[in-house]
């Protein structure tokens, strides 16, 4: 499946499906192979191990490549990941004419990306995405990395000139880091595709550890639509965080690594449609949600036991809010997201409430 993307630098074409990894260059725009003098692929430890020689071989055929292989986890995402790899960039001689591979989940797409748009003042990016998380974050252009105050502070937005997602890589995805991905699959589905929802809910819960490509191609169009009327978020780029607002003070509060970023979307999902119902608009019924969630393997445990003031608290340093005051995603009805500007008070009250 193709989908082809259009944004203001240019159109580029996310191509999903099986043992793409082996023939990247039929999935890349015509000519990539003449303009470029050189790749340099980056990987964390896990996906090199099992991707990278099938990968450097595969672009090697056509053009001299370079590997670097980072730590895996989300540290490398720093300051300090993003010096080593410029050093790498510079040591190997990467000038305007080269591109950079992104092989990875989320981490080494973001990384990559920012690299790829500050080197040089930026250069190509060729994501090729291994985790089902990285069907969201490798496309719609953020790239970026964390600082010690807070997640993603640091970035800059960089389009790809192609995303290749060979969903056989998924086969090695453990599954903690499976459900991670499947939470913005759901997000996807109610903030803009029925169907899919629909779908993802009738899948056979010990099936779910594998998925389809049309499923995926479906979250993707979602974000896709969205990111394309509004690149650079100033309106409705916003509904892409459903469920977030919740999920990062959850996140935040447990420590990160604690909660994976899935349970805590999930978590926060369920709570926004119940702050969507509490202001008088349908969508679905949290509690029903919670139960077909739960046969998932997400718990709900972090919405039953978090603590409403440091939670509002922590929403409150939200890099997303405006002038004090929370902005929420709720659904006016499934695939009808809007904003919400809620006080203080009325989310304390739905947060004490809920938890009864
Ligand atoms: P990740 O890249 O750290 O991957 C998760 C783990 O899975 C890692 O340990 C990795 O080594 C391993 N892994 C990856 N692919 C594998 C495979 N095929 N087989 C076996 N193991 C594999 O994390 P992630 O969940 O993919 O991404 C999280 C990051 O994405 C966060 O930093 C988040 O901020 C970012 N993000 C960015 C955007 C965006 O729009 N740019 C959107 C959402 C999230
Ligand atoms: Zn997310």
């Amino acid at each position: 499946q193709t989908i082809e993307v259009g944004s203001s630098s240019g159109t580029y074409a996310i191509t999903v499906g099986k043992q793409l990894r082996m023939t990247p260059y039929r999935y890349l725009p015509d000519h990539f192979s003449r303009k470029k003098n050189r790749l340099l692929i980056l990987a964390d430890e896990t996906v090199a191990s099992y991707y990278l020689e099938d990968v450097r071989a595969a672009y090697a055929e056509k053009l001299p490549v370079h590997t670097y292989v980072l730590p895996a986890g989300e540290a490398i995402k720093s300051f300090s990941g993003y010096e080593e790899v410029l050093t790498a960039c510079l040591e190997m001689r990467l000038d305007r004419e080269s591109a950079i591979i992104a092989l990875g989940g989320g981490v080494i797409g973001d990384l990559a990306g920012f690299v790829a748009a500050t080197y040089m003042r930026g250069i190509s990016l060729v994501q090729m995405p291994t985790t089902l998380l990285a069907h969201d974050s490798s496309i719609g252009g953020k790239t970026g990395i964390n600082h010690p105050e807070g997640k993603n502070m640091i970035g800059a937005f960089h389009q790809p000139e192609a995303v290749i997602y060979d969903i056989e890589m998924l086969d090695t995805l453990p599954e903690k880091e499976w459900l991670c991905g499947f939470g913005e699959l759901v997000k996807h589905g109610y903030i803009g595709d029925q169907h899919l929802l629909e779908q993802l809910k009738g899948l056979n819960q010990y099936a779910t550890f594998t998925i389809s490509d049309e499923l995926l191609a479906s979250s993707i169009t979602v974000k896709k639509e969205i990111v394309h009327q509004d690149e650079r978020e100033e309106s409705i780029r916003a509904y892409l965080n459903f469920g977030h607002t919740l999920a990062h003070a959850l996140e935040q509060t447990a420590g990160y690594g604690v909660l994976t970023h899935g349970e805590a979307v999930v978590n926060g999902m369920v709570f926004a449609l119940y702050v969507g119902r509490r202001l008088g608009y349908g969508g679905p019924d949290p509690a029903e949600e919670i139960q077909w969630l739960r046969a998932f393997g997400y718990s709900f445990a972090p919405l039953n036991q978090m603590n409403p003031s440091q939670i509002l608290q922590a929403m409150k340093r939200d890099k997303k809010n405006r002038g004090g005051s929370i902005r929420y995603v709720v659904l006016a009805n499934l695939q009808q997201p809007l904003i919400a500007t809620l006080g203080d008070e009325q989310l304390l009250t739905y947060m004490d409430a809920f938890k009864k």
